[in-house]
């Protein structure tokens, strides 16, 4: 006999954990399927933003994420060939700075410990690791959900957050994302005593590869470095040393610590992986939820690096899917049980309720996620002279208050009154 689950999740990433706490917060079990035998942790740390630390105190573990990571203060550009600041914004000094909804608020914190305190929040049992979802099939109300262990799971509810490879997402229809020529390589170095890093988001732009340093606490400072690999320089990609060498050649004139943090990783950490993302229009005339299927995160939203936001996107997707699917199936408990055959109708049109909401909520939001990001990146890792003076002179001084500006998001809390 197949297992019947009300809530099964795919994927115990960001949007994963986020979507099964914020359930849990309001009294909701969910299961989620990971396909790996233990948290995924891939990329050491991120950049979270304003909008995350919303959705983040939306579920509850926003103050113990805040007490691990030091605040970062502000960004800066640097043109690496004329070694000249070209853009500059702190995050709370100045007026301009405020956003809508208050102050700014951007840490960047470690994976690791993002994952962690969002696991630990969740009763035991609720991840099962080593489930890998292969197939999704309909029966009635139900879906089939097939593992490649061969166990079936029939679902009332399926939720894909199962990154850009998603099976879900491709089960709704979604075309699989696409590669944008360019790659990344990320790393933490780790200090033995304190590190004299500013509190500064270091962003440096030029010989066609962007590059950056952000510290997280006392200790560790997260780097990370992307470029277009040309077909010959692809062969670098299978040999970390060589990596580290081209990607230290690259680095043009940054300061000798930026340069002492990448020549003090770990050869293990110089790994290229492919940048994708989707087409944003897909999002307008595809399917992010049908029936009682969705996604979120990158399954729904697969972007570029470039403003640092499929994580916080991720977090506030799983704090939308939460409110608009705990609501559904909250109503549907409260109403009288009629017979069989007509509760599970009326059941499965709440739940798509439900989700068309979310779906309608993220679109937009997402669209222009998508859309910033690729532009953004485009332009920052553009060649050519004309490209580099436009660069210089007109797009990297706004380029720190549109990072600002779409940090700028209220996903709101879990109950929407
Ligand atoms: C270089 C780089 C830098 C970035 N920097 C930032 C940043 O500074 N700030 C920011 O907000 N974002 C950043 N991001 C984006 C961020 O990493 C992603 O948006 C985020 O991890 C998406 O989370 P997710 O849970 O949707 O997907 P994922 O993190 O991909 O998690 C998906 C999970 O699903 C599991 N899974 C996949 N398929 C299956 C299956 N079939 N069955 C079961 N389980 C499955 C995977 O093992 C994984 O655990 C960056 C990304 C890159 C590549």
């Amino acid at each position: 006999m197949q297992q019947v689950e009300d809530v099964v999740i795919v994927g115990a990433g960001i949007s994963g954990l986020t979507t099964a706490l914020g359930l849990h917060r309001l009294g909701i079990r969910s299961l989620v399927l990971e396909s790996f035998d233990t948290l995924r942790i891939t990329g050491f740390a991120l950049g979270i933003w304003t909008n995350a630390w919303r959705a983040l105190d939306a579920i509850g573990v926003g103050d113990h994420l805040r007490q691990q990571h030091h605040t970062v203060v502000g960004v800066e550009f640097r043109n690496v060939v004329f070694s000249r600041i070209s853009g500059l914004q702190m995050f709370k000094v100045s007026y301009k700075a405020k956003g809508k909804h208050g102050d700014h608020e951007v840490r960047c914190v470690k994976r690791k410990l993002l994952l962690e305190a969002l696991a630990s929040e969740l009763p035991s049992g609720t991840i099962r690791f080593s489930s890998k979802v292969v197939s999704i099939e309909e029966s009635g109300y139900f879906k089939l959900v097939h593992l490649a262990d061969g166990t079936i799971l029939k679902a009332k509810v399926l939720v894909g957050c199962d990154g850009v490879n998603s099976v879900v997402a491709k089960w709704l229809g979604f075309k699989p994302p696409v590669f944008t020529g360019r790659s990344a390589i990320r790393g933490c170095a780790e200090f033995k005593s304190s590190h004299e890093f500013d509190p500064m988001l270091m962003q440096y732009l030029g010989n066609g590869v962007r590059s950056g340093t952000v510290p997280c606490d006392d200790k560790n400072v997260y780097w990370f470095f992307s470029w277009s690999p040309s077909s010959q320089e692809k062969e670098l990609e299978g040999n970390p040393a060589q990596l580290k060498q081209y990607m230290l050649s690259k680095l043009g004139k940054v300061s000798d610590e930026v340069r002492a943090v990448v020549e003090n990783t770990n050869l293990d950490a110089f790994i290229s992986s492919p940048l994708r993302y989707g087409h944003p229009w897909e999002l307008l005339w595809g399917n992010i939820s049908k029936g009682t299927v969705c996604v979120a995160g990158d399954a729904l939203h697969p972007m570029t690096p470039d403003i640092a936001q499929g994580g916080c996107a991720a977090l506030e997707d799983g704090v939308v899917l939460a409110r608009c699917l705990g609501e559904a199936l909250l109503k549907n408990r409260r109403q009288e049980i009629r017979n069989e055959g007509e509760q599970g109708k009326e059941e499965y049109k709440m739940i798509e309720r439900g989700l068309n909401k979310y779906a309608s909520e993220r679109k937009w939001r997402s669209f222009d996620l998508i859309s910033a990001a690729y532009v953004v990146g485009f332009i920052q890792e553009a060649h050519g002279k004309i490209m580099t003076f436009l660069r210089n002179k007109f797009f990297t001084p706004i380029l720190a208050g549109l990072l600002l500006k779409k940090a700028d998001y209220d996903c709101g809390k879990l109950r929407s009154s």
